[in-house]
């Protein structure tokens, strides 16, 4: 079995961004030499996200209005969580579009299905934040 791990930074202009880092994660596969077992990826911080989805403009507007509805950035006032902080809604935006994602490795590759991509979701940006990937296998 071996065992693979790596921290990857990230440090947005924006307080929201998504960022595919596909490339990045296969990258990641490519060092560890593993061609068969399981990629863990999270994001090692509570206010952002990892998760799979479409790589489509139209879609990722949706969700920055989709999650805007259910958790408005401002006023920061309506969060009990905002007594010395701005970010309740990074927190609460972060526990929709999830923690973490794990992937199938097949034959060195990451095995998706025909639309997937890997995406680290920004809700509480402009700062050093770090995604995890663990890979283990053979
Ligand atoms: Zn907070």
């Amino acid at each position: 079995m071996k065992f693979y791990r790596k921290e990857l930074w990230f440090h947005t202009k924006g307080r929201r961004q998504l960022i595919n880092i596909t490339g990045q994660i296969q990258q990641c596969l490519d060092e560890s030499g593993i061609q068969e077992g399981l990629l863990l990826c999270n994001a090692m911080h509570i206010t952002s996200s990892v998760f799979i989805n479409d790589d489509e403009s139209g879609l990722h507007h949706d969700f920055e209005v989709w999650l805007e509805k259910l958790a408005p950035e401002k006023p920061y006032s309506q969060y009990r969580h905002n007594g010395f902080e701005d970010n309740a809604d990074a927190h609460l935006k972060r526990t929709i579009m999830g923690r973490e994602v794990v992937v199938a490795i097949s034959e060195g590759k990451l095995d998706f299905g025909p639309w997937e991509q890997i995406f680290y979701g920004e809700f509480d940006g402009k700062r050093n934040k770090r995604v995890l990937v663990k890979i283990i296998g053979e």
